[in-house]
């Protein structure tokens, strides 16, 4: 049985699997001639059900806090780019932030849940940023936002959804709460599709 294989069976959760899969480990690990630390992992893997990695009940780790940032944002420039570069020159892989200002063109989105799509939507227009929170984890080892934002017209009509890059700042002050701890990872969530965090491994 491969380690993806055991990863399945802690999908689905039941003990069933677990009491199953106990011999088809002890027999990987006599093939394995015995190969300590893969069979530790196979074990830790099925074992550890108290984390249930298809979401269906809530998943958190606690945190500290770290470093605060209050800073001004570079005319111009991208604001999620922008976000994801101070933290990576500032070594922050958990954090959670906020942004007032106002920009010279959006782009946003949101989710279609059926067809499991990010629709898009640019704007080149000057709006405020009424609001915009986020957060920082990493994704394939790198800091990544993820950032809701709302922004404003001169007649204060509002649009939103999810921040994408080609959201060009012309000013902007971000206030970032660094967090201390295990930093969450993003990978593919199968019922979502998409890059949600999970317990790391
Ligand atoms: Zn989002």
């Amino acid at each position: 049985m491969s380690r993806n294989k055991i990863l399945c069976c802690a999908n689905s959760a039941s003990k069933s699997h677990i009491l199953l899969s106990i011999p088809y480990l002890l027999i990987d690990s006599i093939k394995a001639r015995f190969y300590y630390p893969n069979f530790l992992l196979s074990v830790f893997l099925t074992f550890n059900m108290n984390r249930d990695f298809n979401m269906k009940k809530l998943f958190y780790s606690e945190y500290k806090l770290g470093r605060r940032f209050l800073g001004c944002l570079a005319y111009d420039k991208d604001l999620i780019s922008s976000i994801e570069n101070f933290c990576r020159d500032t070594s922050i892989s958990m954090a959670t932030f906020s942004v007032i200002g106002a920009v010279s063109s959006v782009t946003i989105g949101s989710y279609d849940q059926k067809q499991q799509v990010y629709v898009t939507f640019k704007e080149k227009a000057p709006l405020e940023i009424v609001s915009c929170t986020g957060n920082i984890s990493l994704k394939d080892g790198c800091p990544m936002a993820h950032a809701h934002i709302v922004l404003g017209d001169e007649q204060g009509k509002t649009i939103g959804g999810h921040l994408f890059s080609e959201t060009i700042i012309f000013a902007g002050e971000i206030d970032i709460q660094e967090l201390t701890g295990k930093p969450m990872k993003r990978a593919y969530d199968g019922t979502t599709g998409l890059m949600l965090w999970k317990p790391s491994i």
